[in-house]
Protein backbone atom coordinates (compact mmCIF):
# COMPACT_ATOMS: atom_id res chain seq x y z
CA UNK A 1 0.00 0.00 0.00
CA UNK A 2 1.84 3.38 -1.03
CA UNK A 3 2.56 6.15 1.39
CA UNK A 4 1.14 9.16 0.36
CA UNK A 5 3.20 12.55 2.12
CA UNK A 6 1.63 15.87 0.55
CA UNK A 7 3.12 18.12 3.27
CA UNK A 8 1.18 20.86 0.82
CA UNK A 9 -2.55 19.35 1.94
CA UNK A 10 -3.53 21.55 4.73
CA UNK A 11 -6.85 23.34 5.17
CA UNK A 12 -7.01 26.47 3.70
CA UNK A 13 -8.87 29.14 5.74
CA UNK A 14 -9.46 32.64 5.22
CA UNK A 15 -6.98 35.09 6.77
CA UNK A 16 -7.55 35.16 10.61
CA UNK A 17 -10.57 32.77 10.60
CA UNK A 18 -9.99 29.86 12.78
CA UNK A 19 -12.82 27.25 12.03
CA UNK A 20 -14.46 24.53 14.43
CA UNK A 21 -13.10 21.14 13.78
CA UNK A 22 -16.25 19.78 15.32
CA UNK A 23 -18.87 22.08 13.90
CA UNK A 24 -16.97 23.75 10.55
CA UNK A 25 -17.98 26.61 12.04
CA UNK A 26 -15.86 30.43 12.36
CA UNK A 27 -15.33 30.79 15.86
CA UNK A 28 -16.31 34.29 16.86
CA UNK A 29 -14.41 36.76 18.90
CA UNK A 30 -15.77 37.63 21.90
CA UNK A 31 -14.64 39.69 25.29
CA UNK A 32 -15.30 37.76 28.53
CA UNK A 33 -13.86 37.86 32.07
CA UNK A 34 -11.24 35.31 32.78
CA UNK A 35 -10.26 33.85 36.19
CA UNK A 36 -6.64 32.21 35.99
CA UNK A 37 -4.73 31.73 38.80
CA UNK A 38 -7.08 33.61 41.47
CA UNK A 39 -6.74 36.30 39.58
CA UNK A 40 -9.49 38.04 37.45
CA UNK A 41 -8.63 39.50 34.20
CA UNK A 42 -11.01 41.60 32.33
CA UNK A 43 -12.21 42.14 28.73
CA UNK A 44 -9.82 39.07 27.33
CA UNK A 45 -10.77 38.23 24.23
CA UNK A 46 -11.60 34.47 23.09
CA UNK A 47 -12.02 33.04 20.15
CA UNK A 48 -15.85 30.80 20.98
CA UNK A 49 -17.89 28.43 18.18
CA UNK A 50 -21.08 29.81 18.44
CA UNK A 51 -22.69 26.36 18.24
CA UNK A 52 -20.25 24.25 20.91
CA UNK A 53 -19.00 26.98 22.85
CA UNK A 54 -15.82 25.79 22.80
CA UNK A 55 -13.10 28.10 23.44
CA UNK A 56 -9.71 28.75 21.60
CA UNK A 57 -7.42 31.21 22.33
CA UNK A 58 -5.10 32.40 19.55
CA UNK A 59 -1.13 32.92 20.18
CA UNK A 60 -2.06 36.90 20.37
CA UNK A 61 -4.56 36.26 22.94
CA UNK A 62 -2.67 34.32 24.70
CA UNK A 63 0.22 36.70 24.93
CA UNK A 64 -1.72 39.60 26.17
CA UNK A 65 -3.33 37.27 28.93
CA UNK A 66 0.36 36.92 29.81
CA UNK A 67 0.98 40.19 30.09
CA UNK A 68 -1.67 40.93 32.20
CA UNK A 69 -1.04 38.69 34.70
CA UNK A 70 2.64 39.87 34.79
CA UNK A 71 1.34 43.10 35.29
CA UNK A 72 -0.97 41.54 37.80
CA UNK A 73 1.55 39.96 39.97
CA UNK A 74 4.86 42.58 39.39
CA UNK A 75 3.88 45.61 41.82
ZN1 LIG B 1 -18.02 23.94 17.56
Amino acid sequence: MPQHTNPKHEQTLKAGALLCPVCCVEYVEIEVDFELDGQILRDVKVLRCPICQDEQFTPQQQKAIEEQLRRKIEP
